[in-house]
């Protein structure tokens, strides 16, 4: 089957160099043979595009949309479909032929290099797109099979869109990476998306003890909502006493730097700690140990159908943490997002 793809004029919120997000209107290569051309029905925000915010880039990553235009080469989808855009790999190199597209070798580039794996962009000069395979600030963008997940045209894409990359994160930690087992016992710090997301596959996963830490009374009462049995107000001076030892796993989502310290007391021997904020991998003392995760460990295309499929069995109520902003206030959202006042903001066009 030949297919016909086209340059398409889009509106995409570009950063100016006060670090504003204004709406353009750009003209957009045509797919190359392996892109999917998406019109955007909804984007999630995530801290980490609050990181990027430099003169000429389109960010956005947590993007849900419909296929618009179809590449020769590509045979996941079809125009109509509707889909869940997650993080970008090569689906060339060994750790991606090896199911663990996670650890793409060229997972830099492709998803904070601001170009395509051949090092081509779609956008006008000045402009910088693809971010995570994405830039999903915008009314349409090229994604990849790679980063794309299909799903039933009847599923809320606007409750969805925030799946593919802060609470695959959280939850794919839990699920995947640690695997948490019926009866263990775990601590999050910190209970933004990836930390709540967390609780709640914690929750799925039949954990014993899952204690929230946070200095956000309101978050807390949510955590508890969602599955925590115990949250404890990291602000108040009993913090450290009202802590319980001999945990099997400690999830730090806030990179503080005196947590460390605080996982060595609390964790059990052979323990892990794992950290979501950027940090490698180490050895802490009495065989417990500390390592990074990037998106969980997770495929997208295997994991987001699980957590939209616990998500319609109510096990993971995604809408609770989800504040929605049409795009015109996408400065708002990102404002709010940096400085706490929302959980998850989800951008919607209509
Ligand atoms: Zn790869
Ligand atoms: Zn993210």
């Amino acid at each position: 089957m030949t297919t016909r793809t086209q340059p398409r004029k889009v509106k995409a919120a570009v950063v100016n160099r006060h670090q504003h997000l204004s709406f353009q209107e750009l003209q957009l290569k045509a797919p190359h043979q392996n892109e999917v051309g998406v019109k955007i029905v909804a984007c999630g925000i995530c801290h980490t595009d609050l990181g990027f915010l430099s003169e000429g880039s389109i960010l956005g990553h947590e993007g849900a949309g419909i296929v618009e235009q179809v590449g020769s080469a590509v045979t996941a989808v079809k125009p109509g479909d509707h889909v869940l855009l997650s993080y970008q790999s090569c689906g060339q190199c060994a750790p991606c032929h090896d199911s663990q597209p996670f650890n793409c070798q060229h997972f830099s580039k492709l998803n904070f290099g601001f170009q395509r794996l051949d090092g081509s962009s779609a956008y006008p000069d000045g402009v910088q797109g693809h971010f995570f395979g994405q830039s999903a600030f915008a009314n349409y963008c090229l994604v990849t099979e790679q980063n794309l997940v299909k799903i039933a045209p009847e599923l809320p894409l606007e409750v969805l869109a925030p799946l593919g990359c802060g609470m695959q994160t959280g939850a794919g930690t839990v699920l995947n990476t640690l695997k948490v087992k019926a009866g263990e016992s775990l601590m999050v710090m910190g209970t933004g998306a990836v930390g709540l997301a967390a609780v709640m596959a914690a929750k799925i996963a039949g954990a014993k003890t899952i204690i929230a830490v946070d200095r956000d009374p309101t978050r807390l009462a949510l955590a508890i909502k969602l599955g925590a049995t115990e949250s404890i107000n990291s602000d108040e001076e009993n913090y450290l006493a009202t802590l319980c030892p001999h945990l099997d796993y400690v999830i730090d989502t806030t990179g503080i730097g005196h947590l460390d310290e605080l996982a060595q007391e609390v964790l059990k021997e052979g323990g892990t700690l794992v950290r979501l904020t950027g940090s490698c991998g180490e050895t802490l003392t009495r065989g417990r140990k500390a390592i990074s995760v990037v998106q969980g460990d997770s495929v997208a295309q295997d994991f987001l159908p699980k957590l939209v499929e616990y998500w319609q069995q109510g096990r993971f109520p995604v809408e609770q943490l989800i504040t929605y902003y049409h795009f015109d206030d996408i400065n708002r959202a990102l404002k709010e997002a940096h400085n706490g006042k929302v959980i998850k903001p989800v951008l919607v066009w209509d």
